[in-house]
């Protein structure tokens, strides 16, 4: 793979920050977006923009054939039986709601338990709390051992018949540890327990299929995987979707009113009232045609390769901590702290040498607290970056180390 030549494919990549060529580490954030991705929302701007569904005419009929088109595309990328289970949301974190509010209000009474895990980004906790505040129902988490992966002792204990729902992250944004999804969904599955998958930070960085790994749910977002911002997808197996009730009411997802009471559409139209957005889907389709044209193995094995150099190398800065699995798998991101700086002081430091990281808890707390950290720097990456851009943030770690001693 010439991976120099894919990355000139990001126009953004190609800039100098303050005074240093642009090192972008921050992907795990939100990646960068190609060439053929910006024109294809140019392409839809400039010639095929309209509403979707609602008229007879030419553009509208242009611009729902490329909306239909994504969603197959979505569906055939994920290994969906049908692009009836593709919903188009805004991101991960609308799913999630969209889940809790609708399967979650529909399937959970009191004393059934909600298990999740204690490396879960808050999008994936905090739509959980609510749910178990309304219902009735208990929020347990599996913990985390030291070496960032799941305790296999309590998912024994904690993963019984009460258990209703089983959400979890496929790879953690603070870790980087990869979760065995096809296991844990097996084992949900053995005691009757629906599950959903985050996979914010595992689709388009490797091969996700949902009927390999056997989940009800996924969510993810497009801006992780070179799409737009504004939207993602939370593909559900039809057999829960059409038993769930809206979520959100308005036009499109009806099909009749009256002023008294509506009936509805089946998925997935039931659960895209209003407006979509167009553009962003449109984009995904690109950034998937995109993704799949360097191949999602690849893509893996250089993310794979990336983030094991980065381990090794960034070991080596004296008074660093590395947080999550250090051999074997993980996904493309190295969070750690440094001792003698704090998060955000560190992130200040690099971005003055032209290194975009992330500082801060990440939007994991009580992973943060389980560590014992008040949070962490991370360096994440994608199949743009390159080892001399790994070598070059090492360079600023001990550059940095000089500087806050
Ligand atoms: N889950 C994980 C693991 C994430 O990393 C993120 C984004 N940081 C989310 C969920 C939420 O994604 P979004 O903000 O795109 O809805």
């Amino acid at each position: 793979m010439d991976w120099h030549r894919i990355r000139s494919d990001f126009p953004i990549l190609d800039q100098q920050v303050n005074g240093h060529p642009l090192v972008y580490l921050d992907s795990a954030a939100s990646s960068q977006k190609p060439r053929t991705v910006i024109s294809a929302l140019t392409h839809y701007y400039e010639r095929d923009n309209a509403n979707v569904h609602r008229a007879l005419h030419e553009l509208s009929a242009r611009a729902t054939d490329a909306f239909e088109a994504a969603r197959k595309k979505t569906a055939r990328f994920i290994g969906a039986a049908s692009e009836d289970e593709i919903i188009f949301t805004r991101g991960s974190t609308e799913g999630i709601n969209l889940v809790a509010n609708t399967w979650g209000m529909q399937n959970l009474r009191p004393g059934d338990v909600i298990l999740v895990t204690g490396m879960e980004h808050h999008s994936n906790l905090v739509p959980w709390q609510l749910l178990a505040q309304r219902t009735g129902a208990t929020l347990k988490h599996i913990p985390v051992l030291d070496d960032g992966t799941l305790d296999p002792a309590a998912i024994e204990t904690l993963l019984d018949e009460r258990v209703k729902l089983l959400a979890f992250v496929h790879i953690s944004n603070s870790l980087g540890t990869i979760n065995p999804a096809r296991e844990l969904c097996a084992r949900a599955k053995a005691v009757g327990a629906a599950t959903l998958l985050d996979g914010a930070q595992s689709v388009g960085h490797m091969p996700v299929n949902v009927a390999e790994i056997g989940c009800d749910f996924l969510v993810f977002s497009g801006h992780k995987m070179c799409a737009p911002t504004g939207i993602g997808v939370l593909y559900g197996r039809m057999e829960l979707l059409e038993k769930m009730p809206p979520w959100h009411g308005g036009g499109e997802m009806i099909l009749s009113v009256t002023l008294e009471a509506s009936t509805y559409k089946p998925p997935p139209q039931r659960f895209e009232a209003g407006t979509p957005d167009i553009a962003g889907a449109i984009g995904l389709g690109a950034a998937i045609d995109y993704l799949e044209s360097i191949g999602l193995e690849n893509i893996h094995r250089h993310d794979h390769n990336l983030s094991n150099y980065a381990v090794q190398c960034m070991g080596e800065v004296p008074g660093i901590r590395i947080l999550g699995p250090q051999s074997g798998q993980r996904g493309s991101l190295v969070a750690f702290h440094l001792d003698c700086a704090h998060p955000h002081d560190l992130v200040e430091f690099a971005n003055s040498h032209g290194v975009a990281m992330r500082g801060g808890h990440h939007c994991t707390q009580p992973l943060m607290r389980r560590f014992q950290v008040p949070g962490t720097t991370r360096a994440s990456f994608y199949f743009y970056n390159t080892i001399e851009e790994i070598n070059r943030l090492v360079e600023v770690l001990h550059a940095a180390r000089k500087f806050f001693s």
